[in-house]
Formats: C-alpha cells, sequence, structure tokens
C-alpha cells in the first residue's frame, strides 16, 4: 500500500502550553476502518505513528515530531446510549463537552471531569484523568466498563477489568503507546440537578489549606487555589471550593442547555485576553494572586451558593484561549503527587525554591488524591499541587528549576503526570514508576506492537529506555 497520502500533510503543531512547536505528517481519520491501513503506510515509511485526541496534553504527549500524528478528534459517534442506567459507548474523539450535553439532559453527568471540556474520551483514558473528586471518584478509568483497542500488531481487542485486563490497566494511563481506542463505555454518574451546592473559603497558609482539603475530601468535590505570591508565615494560603451533588427533595435546578458565562465581572469574555496580558510578569502575576486572595478573605470568605457543574468543573474554560497569554515562549506546568504526611513540608520547598530562582508560578493549584491500580499511575495517597510556569526567554532557566523540583518530590515519594509534564527525563521517570512498571510496559508492548509503532515525543523523552 502506498505511503504517499500519509506524506502529503507536513504540518505544525503545538502542545497546549505552545512551549513546543513541532512538525509532523498529520492524518484526521473520519472513520476507526480506515486505522488498519494506517499502521500499514506508516510500516511501509519507516515512520511512527503519535495519537492525539485535542491536543490539551501541556507537554509533548501528543507531538511525534517528524512523524505521523492521528488526529482522531473526527471519531465522534456515540455509539450507544441507554438513559436508564447511564451506561454510554463512544467513539474515541468524543469530548467531555459531547459527553455531558448528550447526557445531562438525562440526568447524568460525566463520573470524573478534567479541569476543561475539550478534551476527547481517548484521551483522559490515555492520561486516565482526574478531577476535583479524585479522593472520592478515583481516576476516569475506575469508570470503564469496557473499551476495544486496535493494536498495532493488528489485532482488535476488547478489554474491561474482567477481559484482557492487563492489557485494560497499562492502556488506560499508557499515554497512546500500546493501541489505539476505538470505543469507550462509560458508566455515568446520576444527578439529580444541573447544579451543585458550593462552598467557598479561605485559609491563611499551607497547613491550613492542606489540612481543609482533607477534611473535606470526603465531600463530592474539593480543590484549592493558592496564592502563589505568597511568602513567609502566609507561604501556601489560598481558597478553597468543595461542591455536593444535590438531592431529588433539594428541589434542584435541571437546567439541561448550560453554557458558561458571556461575561466576567461585566467584561466581555473576549476582551480578556489582552486586558490580562500586561500582569502577565512576575510583578504583575504577585499582584493579581495577592489581590484575589484578599477578596477571597475579606468579600466572599464563608459563602455557600449554587452553581452549574458546568460552570464548578469547567473554571478553566471560562476565557478561551487564556493560555496564549503566557507569550510566545508559552507556558509549562509543574504538577506533582506526594504523600499526606510529606505534602506540607514538600510543597512549601518548592515553591520557595521556585520564588528563590526568580521564576514564582503564576497559578497554583491543590487537590487530593488516592492511589489506584493503573500502571503508569501518577497518583498517590496524598496530595498534588499543579503549577503553571511561564517560559522565560532563557527556557534552560526553568528547565533547571524543574529539575531542582522534582528531585525534592522524588525524594519525598512523589509521582509526576505525563498529561502535564514537560520536563522530566527517563531517568526520573524511572524513579517514580519504577522499574517494575517500566519492564511490564515494555513487554505489553512487545505484544501489542512489536514494531514499535506507536510512539510520541514523550516516550522518546521519558520511556522509551
Ligand atoms: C486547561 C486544562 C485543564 C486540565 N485539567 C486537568 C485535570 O483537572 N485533571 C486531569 O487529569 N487532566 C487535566 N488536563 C489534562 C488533560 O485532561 C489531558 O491532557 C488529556 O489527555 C487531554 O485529552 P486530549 O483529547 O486533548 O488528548 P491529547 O492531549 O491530544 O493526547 C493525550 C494522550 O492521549 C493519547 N490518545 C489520544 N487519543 C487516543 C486514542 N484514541 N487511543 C489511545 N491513545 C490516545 C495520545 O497518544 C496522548 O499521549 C487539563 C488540560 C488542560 C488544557
Amino acid at each position: 500500500m502506498s505511503s504517499a497520502p500519509l506524506l502529503q500533510n507536513a504540518v505544525g503543531l503545538e502542545n497546549f502550553g505552545h512551549s513546543l512547536k513541532r512538525v509532523a505528517y498529520v492524518f484526521r481519520p473520519q472513520r476507526t476502518d480506515e486505522l488498519p491501513a494506517l499502521f500499514e503506510q506508516a510500516r511501509a515509511a519507516g515512520l511512527t505513528i503519535g495519537l492525539r485526541g485535542s491536543g490539551r496534553s501541556y507537554g509533548d504527549a501528543a507531538l511525534n515530531t517528524g512523524h505521523i500524528v492521528l488526529e482522531l478528534g473526527a471519531l465522534t459517534r456515540i455509539l450507544d446510549w441507554n438513559a436508564e442506567t447511564g451506561v454510554i459507548t463512544a467513539e474515541p474523539g468524543v469530548t467531555i463537552e459531547q459527553l455531558w450535553r448528550h447526557a445531562l439532559p438525562h440526568g447524568w453527568w460525566p463520573p470524573v471531569v478534567p479541569g476543561t471540556m475539550f478534551p476527547t474520551l481517548g484521551g483522559c483514558l490515555a492520561a486516565n484523568i482526574h478531577g476535583k473528586n479524585n479522593w472520592q471518584a478515583g481516576p476516569i478509568g475506575e469508570h470503564v466498563v469496557q473499551f476495544t483497542a486496535l493494536l498495532p500488531n493488528g489485532q482488535q481487542v476488547t478489554c474491561s477489568p474482567q477481559e484482557n485486563s492487563q492489557l485494560f490497566y497499562a492502556m488506560i494511563s499508557g499515554m497512546g503507546l500500546l493501541g489505539i481506542f476505538t470505543s469507550i463505555t462509560l458508566q455515568l454518574k446520576k444527578v439529580h440537578s444541573s447544579h451543585v451546592r458550593v462552598t467557598a473559603w479561605t485559609q491563611p497558609d499551607m497547613a491550613g489549606m492542606l489540612a481543609a482539603v482533607d477534611a473535606n475530601k470526603d465531600e463530592d468535590y474539593i480543590v484549592g487555589w493558592l496564592d502563589a505570591a505568597a511568602r513567609g508565615r502566609s507561604l501556601g494560603r489560598g481558597q478553597l471550593h468543595r461542591a455536593t451533588y444535590l438531592h431529588a427533595e433539594d428541589n434542584a435546578p435541571q437546567q439541561t442547555t448550560l453554557d458558561l458565562p458571556a461575561s466576567i465581572l461585566g467584561i466581555p469574555k473576549g476582551v480578556l485576553p489582552p486586558l490580562m496580558a500586561p500582569f502577565v510578569n512576575n510583578f504583575g502575576a504577585g499582584l493579581v494572586n495577592m489581590a484575589k486572595y484578599t477578596a477571597d478573605r475579606w468579600l466572599h470568605n464563608n459563602k455557600t451558593y449554587l452553581q452549574s457543574l458546568v460552570e464548578f468543573n469547567f473554571l478553566l474554560d471560562y476565557i478561551p484561549g487564556w493560555e496564549r497569554i503566557y507569550g510566545r515562549n508559552g507556558l509549562v506546568q509543574h504538577q506533582s503527587f506526594v504523600p499526606a504526611a510529606a505534602a506540607e513540608s514538600t510543597f512549601r520547598e518548592i515553591l520557595k525554591l521556585a520564588q528563590r530562582r526568580g521564576l514564582p508560578p503564576y497559578l497554583a493549584v491543590l487537590k487530593r488524591h488516592r492511589p489506584d491500580k493503573f500502571l503508569l499511575s501518577h497518583a498517590v495517597d496524598g496530595f498534588s499541587l499543579a503549577l503553571d510556569f511561564r517560559v522565560p526567554s532563557q527556557p534552560a532557566r526553568l528547565v533547571s528549576l524543574a529539575e531542582e523540583m522534582d528531585a525534592i518530590v522524588l525524594a519525598n515519594g512523589g509521582r509526576f503526570y505525563f498529561a502535564k509534564d514537560g520536563t522530566l527525563n527517563a531517568e526520573r521517570a524511572r524513579a517514580y514508576l519504577g522499574a517494575e512498571a517500566l519492564a511490564s510496559l515494555q513487554a505489553l508492548k512487545a505484544q501489542t506492537d512489536p514494531d514499535n509503532i506507536l510512539q510520541n515525543d514523550l516516550y522518546r523523552r521519558c520511556l522509551a529506555n
């Protein structure tokens, strides 16, 4: 079979953080039955295939420099839906947004969602995403009833916790390196309202934030925002939001068409990015963090209100394209997952280090997690701290800070997350995943993908050796 059509479309692709610009041969299949021939064409051309959903990974998980990238975002059919049981089967390009829009009118909501509604189901399974309910609900993989996949060796398989279970637990979290999800069956969560009851309050320091998140981990959702610029005794201060589902007897709102607000504080969303741009520097971001904490502390403390599931979960979608305000070098996120007992000292240490290096994060988010059984798991019984950094004019400064922060996290038994990561290397990935998990990955890859066709830049950076 000729490889010519695949090689006609060399285009530039970026990561979500816009810190990487890479050229690849991009192909966008319209149907899953086109996929087997694409493996043949790649083999014939001596090229590897990287998979891409919506390209919302912060780092290089959906890039495959100089090789083929299959964009799977056109595979958007809902294949089966049971409004009685909330079980849905969909193609991998269906997005979280399509999913909730389809299910909410029937009283169902995705059990786990990320902070944005644009990722595809395939991308969410490959990363095994978590939400603000990770302690309660686990990662998305725990809600997958089964999936079907096409393996590079030509096999089509069905996997569930009972059937082909080793592959089930490895492909979910496996970052698209073992096969292509072709259909995904998920059990959704029954909800009695389109809204949740939210309570917001502040804490004056890191110890207070961690204790408050921990004390509320059995709520349906709990998340903390940290004032990333605070220092000294105020280091780690911030605001918490916990949310609970409403019950049928709560006489709760039942809106089926939910949208994010068109304006924020009366300002149309479209004009916000240029207004925010002057604050995307150490001084401006520090000011914004401090002003937000002060307002949260004195104006909005201990408030309880109803908010739609969409507004609560997809805060980061309020301002489309917000990530572009980080400028031409883009942004990098460093998210570390640290066991509960070590979290306070570890997070304090990495925040102080970043401040000392003159590279403070501009956004910091805290979550509670629990361990899971998936092969490349990022979770621990503890907390994660996600820090957004602007890439400076000398990116090596940030790479070296990330290396120092990684060392602190690793020394405290922590882990990292490939969907967010852009700076780990093979040695540090091995240090948290362990030789056994990596050997399992390679053994499975030798079976499913003997020619090592499925690759991406992340694989070559962190997992290939
Ligand atoms: C603003 C923002 C907020 C976020 N918040 C969270 C959060 O709260 N929690 C969280 O866990 N994550 C979060 N993320 C990360 C995001 O959920 C993951 O990166 C997710 O993988 C993105 O899905 P995607 O469709 O864009 O996949 P891509 O980024 O395009 O690809 C991700 C991986 O999926 C693989 N892949 C894609 N499709 C398939 C397929 N059909 N079969 C096999 N492998 C496939 C690719 O090979 C790649 O390795 C956030 C991202 C953004 C931009």
